[in-house]
């Protein structure tokens, strides 16, 4: 079995109700995200798949959220637009792209940092 990981990031603001004083004021977060793939057989080239191709799913996948006020896309329309959700987000994006590329490779878990000392993972 094989995991990779790859990393980008995007900036955006949001508000989140019901969950702490502080997070109900609009702020904004530079996330970190980590896409973590899995798979079992290697290709010809001897890699699970190219990084690259990883790599510009992740970023256009995120595009979606960069210099966005997150409360107000189509995306978070009824959903809390937290970290948790940002992860289920970009994992369920993730794996229909996986899926129309190489239905071998899953998606293993996404990370959402939020700050250096906040994470929420989403693990399918
Ligand atoms: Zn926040």
């Amino acid at each position: 079995m094989f995991e990779l990981k790859v990393k980008n990031r995007f900036a955006a603001a949001h508000n989140l109700t019901m969950v702490g004083e502080k997070c109900e004021n609009l702020h904004g977060h530079n996330w970190n995200i980590e896409v973590c793939i899995l798979g079992n057989e290697l290709n010809q080239a001897g890699v699970l798949i190219d990084f690259g191709i990883i790599k510009k799913a992740v970023k256009k996948i995120i595009k979606t959220f960069d210099h966005k006020y997150l409360n107000e896309i189509k995306e978070f329309k009824n959903i809390q637009p937290s970290s948790e959700q940002i992860a289920i987000y970009i994992a369920k994006q993730l794996k229909i792209f996986l899926s129309n590329t190489d239905p071998n490779i899953k998606v293993s878990k996404v990370s959402a940092w939020e700050s250096e000392n906040a994470c929420a993972t989403y693990i399918p």
